[in-house]
């Protein structure tokens, strides 16, 4: 029996709803595999403890995590808490102390979902984006000066280290690779921000020349957005600083037909740390408690933590259930259905013990 002990934090809006219909799929799996075992403790962290607690989690919360092979997380964020207390208190102290710095957001159309983008369906857009999670945009380094006065200023400085974009570009070079089409576009703003963008742009040559077999280019950012758009099917595995990646993935969410279906993990690829599994998509408030947020993004999340645990055949199978289910036209109204939540939740389950 492989075990396998899993730390939750369903934290805010429809993060508990999707973080327990991924247990139970979860607990389908187990049951349909045989020979695995997915041991779950799940920690109340979140807006509604700092409401209590004035912290998003405990002192020793990183401390508590550390044992775990992984985490499975649902959202931050809510109405009447300042949104960078959220992220900071809970969210990006995990990746940081973690060094979770390969984010990674695959992209799909899955059978049944209409994307926005004419002539693409099914099997359309087979996108890898990888995100820089580590440094960038999201350092946190800045201030503010005169604070009020007319001559206030704000700094928000993205920093970026020789280590830290190398190590990112290695991974998405070694991804890229290891994907058949063995294409990857690198993208940066190097024409309007002439430091750490130009870096990026000449450590993308260097780790370039140890991989001759991946086809790469650069893009800028706002072209990508375009190419995205319009020539869709050139594209296969993307890396971008932790802004710029952030922003590119909510939009292949959306061309993938909603935010409801796009996955994320947070990993660290030298295996010191758990890794943190995600759906891409917020608390959205104004649909939770309603039973109708779309788990396909934590069912597809749950299936990128089977394949980081090295539980492969785990990974395909959970997969093949959800398009089977999505294929069916069992769906929330976020992509054009009436189902529940509840009711993809148990299609799925029932395709896990009816598939061979
Ligand atoms: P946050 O502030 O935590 O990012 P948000 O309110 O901005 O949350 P998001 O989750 O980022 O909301 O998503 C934006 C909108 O997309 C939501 O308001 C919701 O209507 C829709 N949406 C997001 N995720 C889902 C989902 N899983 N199922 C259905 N609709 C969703
Ligand atoms: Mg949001």
């Amino acid at each position: 029996m492989r075990e396998y002990s899993i730390a939750a934090i369903p934290a805010d809006g429809i993060g508990p709803e999707v973080i327990a219909a991924g247990q139970t799929v979860l607990a389908s799996l187990e049951m349909r595999l045989g020979d695995v075992k997915f041991t779950f403790e799940n920690f109340n962290w979140g807006s509604d403890y700092y409401r209590k607690h004035g912290v998003m989690m405990p002192s020793d919360g990183l401390e508590q995590l550390k044992k775990f092979d992984a985490i499975y997380f649902g959202a931050v964020g809510a109405p009447n808490v300042p949104d960078h207390v959220t992220l900071w208190g809970l969210r990006l102290p995990i990746c940081q102390s973690f060094d979770q710095y390969a984010n990674v957001r695959p992209t799909k159309i899955l059978p049944g979902i209409t994307s926005p983008l004419r002539n693409c369906g099914a099997g359309d857009l087979d996108w890898v984006i990888v995100r820089e999670n580590s440094e960038g945009e999201y350092s946190g380094h800045g201030g503010r000066a005169h604070r009020g006065l007319p001559e206030e200023v704000g700094t928000e400085v993205a920093i970026f280290t020789r280590v830290g974009v190398t190590r990112i570009m290695r991974y998405a070079f070694r991804l890229a690779q290891s994907r058949p089409r063995k294409l990857l576009t690198v993208v940066t703003k190097s024409n309007a921000q002439r430091h750490g963008m130009v870096m990026w742009d000449e450590i993308a040559c260097e780790v370039a020349e140890q991989f001759p077999a991946v086809t790469w280019d650069k893009m800028l950012v706002d072209a990508m957005t375009v190419r995205m758009t319009l020539k869709p099917r050139s594209l296969d595995t993307i890396v971008a600083t932790n802004l710029h990646a952030d922003i590119l993935s909510d939009l292949a969410g959306a061309l993938a037909g909603s935010l409801g279906v796009a996955p994320t993990a947070n990993i660290d690829p030298e295996r010191r740390f758990p890794s943190m599994f995600e759906p891409i998509h917020g608390s959205a408030f104004d649909i939770a408690g309603k039973g109708i947020a779309n788990p396909v993004a934590a069912f597809w999340t749950a299936a990128q933590m089977l394949d980081h645990l090295g539980e492969r055949e785990g990974s395909s199978r959970l997969m093949r259930a959800v398009e089977r289910v999505t294929g069916a036209g069992i769906l929330t109204p976020d992509v054009g259905g009436s189902a529940t939540t509840l009711d993809v939740t148990e299609a799925v389950c029932d395709a896990l013990h009816s598939s061979n």
